[in-house]
């Protein structure tokens, strides 16, 4: 048995916040305190928090570290691996990167924040394997994916079938199988329909534009597969990467997503880039507010922010036509990858500039979208990594929420401007540890659904962090004094002491409904090839209760 005492402990699922208390540890798991005095004897291992907070272990819902887009990105930036390299140890394996890391790097600079769990945010059902061979190779974090649905060919098939009945049976068998073909932990749509039409070279698709050759709709297309999600009881809500990314004006898009899936479950990811109004000259404004207030009202919606992290970044994501659109526009190199009859992949290196005014207002919208928000269980922090900076950043956005002063200090490095179309100069709110304990770890996992993550009672997996106490936080949530995967110390003053692979996370989707059998004979042979043969270990996640966010 392991004892952690004297730490301060943030536990906001069980509604501890900052309590001085003791954490027992038993066979991977936090256990009570024992009830037996022999059970509290020499065989007790301590480990002394005192002066440390200690928190349940990060979960990152949204990121981008595995799979051929992931692999693109590393090969297109050559001068990310030359700058930054990390020898191997007697206890860890060499890597390099900064926006994309390596494998075993991502796994050791995950751990060294105090994360122990991870989501890859998008993989085609066709790269699940390759997604999964990498991820296995991620050491120190338990890892899932989120399967790729929303322009898919035989999805879109089925949702241009006249008959109700026979269109619902057919999209939850297929979903079912494909989320378990795949191995997948949720569903993913991004850019519903956009992704296909553009591919038919039509421009981008509003909620009702019919996409071709299908002629379904991008409003038919969530509403469907947000239903048939519930139906198949999956752990975690749709997760949806809505139209129009990056585009001035898109909070309209985004306001009629959320109107449009209002009383359903729903996670709407990277919102930062989706919360842009529009000036009367075509320029991004803040619309974070109008966003906060929408989402406030309905705590059936959860989102991760996507904060822009000043420095160099990867952009990559399915949603080619965007990133087609953002090559256009900064010339930057650009790859683009057809994923046949599935989806697609665009990436571009870009830097965010503190001095440019369009990244000065992002850097803003995603700051206001936490600080404005009035109930920390439905918006998380992420970076979407790479997408708007690297998770290594975490720190100092921590920072930021939690330091008005740092906070202000550099809203008067950005561009002079950016007060005009943004709100962040007239918050003076900071949050507290206990907000961070959720928007890291305690919010992730309750709209996962991981039962067992983002808190400390008893049960709990025994993934652990410690921080010591600091006034400056970025110091403080850079480097924790010990990181526990399973009851194990993986890290030791921010430093991977261990290396070794974690779970993969698997939803657990009813599958009472065979695959079709016309397209059992297009496609369940195609896909049984790419992806047989390949194991993880599972771990069952059974569907939760939808809690009410309080
Ligand atoms: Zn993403």
């Amino acid at each position: 048995m392991l004892k952690i005492i004297n730490g301060q402990v943030y536990d906001p699922a069980n509604g501890v916040s900052g309590d001085v208390k003791d954490i027992y540890i038993q066979d991977g798991h936090v256990v009570g305190k024992p009830s037996q005095p022999q059970d509290r004897g020499g065989d007790v291992e301590v480990l002394d928090a005192a002066g440390c907070v200690v928190m349940p272990g990060g979960v990152e819902i949204h990121s981008h570290i595995a799979g051929p887009k992931v692999n693109n990105g590393r090969i297109m930036c050559p001068e990310d691996h030359y700058d930054h390299f990390r020898s191997k140890t007697l206890a860890t394996r060499s890597g390099t990167g900064y926006t994309v890391p390596s494998t075993f790097m991502t796994g050791y600079l995950y751990a060294g924040l105090g994360y122990t769990t991870a989501f890859e945010a998008a993989v085609p059902a066709l790269e699940a394997r390759h997604a999964h061979e990498e991820l296995q190779d991620t050491p120190l974090l338990d890892t899932g994916i989120y399967t790729l649905m929303g322009n898919n060919y035989m999805i879109m098939k089925i949702l241009s079938e006249p008959d109700p009945q026979a269109r619902k049976d057919r999209l939850r068998a297929v979903m079912s199988w494909q989320l378990r073909s795949s191995k997948g932990y949720a569903v993913k749509v991004v850019n519903p329909g956009g992704v296909e039409s553009w591919k038919w070279s039509q421009g981008d698709a509003g909620m009702d534009t019919p996409v071709p050759p299908f002629g379904v709709t991008p409003r038919q297309i969530l509403i469907e597969l947000v239903d048939t999600v519930e139906e198949l009881h999956l752990p975690h809500p749709l997760h949806l990467h809505c139209n129009h990314l990056g585009e001035a004006g898109n909070v309209e898009t985004t306001l009629e997503t959320m109107r449009t899936l209002a009383g359903r479950r729903l996670h709407l990811t990277h919102m930062q880039f989706h919360a842009y109004g529009i000036t009367e000259k075509g320029r991004i404004k803040s619309a974070a507010p109008q966003i906060v207030e929408c989402l406030n009202q309905h705590p059936e919606f959860t989102c991760d922010v996507g904060q822009i992290v000043f420095g160099p970044a990867t952009t990559m994501t399915a949603d080619s036509p965007m990133q087609y659109r953002l090559h256009q526009l900064t010339g930057h190199k650009w790859a683009s990858s057809d994923v046949e009859m599935e989806t697609g992949a665009g990436i571009v290196p870009l830097t965010y500039r503190p001095d440019v005014l369009i990244n000065a207002i992002q850097w803003c919208i995603g700051l206001e979208l936490l600080l404005l928000n009035k109930n920390p269980w439905q918006v998380f922090l992420t970076t979407d990594h790479p997408n708007a900076g690297p998770f290594v950043a975490y720190p100092q956005i921590i920072r930021l929420l939690m330091d008005a002063d740092y906070r202000q200090a550099w809203l008067e490095k950005l561009h002079p401007q950016v007060k005009r179309y943004t709100n962040l100069a007239e918050i003076n709110r900071e949050f507290t540890l206990n907000e961070i304990a959720i928007v890291t770890r305690a919010g992730p996992a309750r709209t996962l659904g991981l039962s067992k993550k983002g808190h400390l009672g008893d049960g709990a997996q025994a993934d652990v962090a410690i921080y010591r106490l600091q006034d400056d936080k970025e110091a403080m949530f850079s480097s924790p004094v010990y990181v526990l995967k399973d009851g194990e110390v993986i890290v030791r003053d921010g430093q991977a002491i261990k290396s070794f692979t974690g779970r993969t996370l698997l939803a657990d989707p009813d599958s009472s409904l065979p695959l079709p059998s016309d397209l059992v004979k297009d496609f369940d042979s195609f896909y049984s090839v790419a992806l047989s043969n390949y194991a993880v270990e599972d771990e069952y996640v059974a569907h939760p209760e939808v809690i009410p966010c309080t």
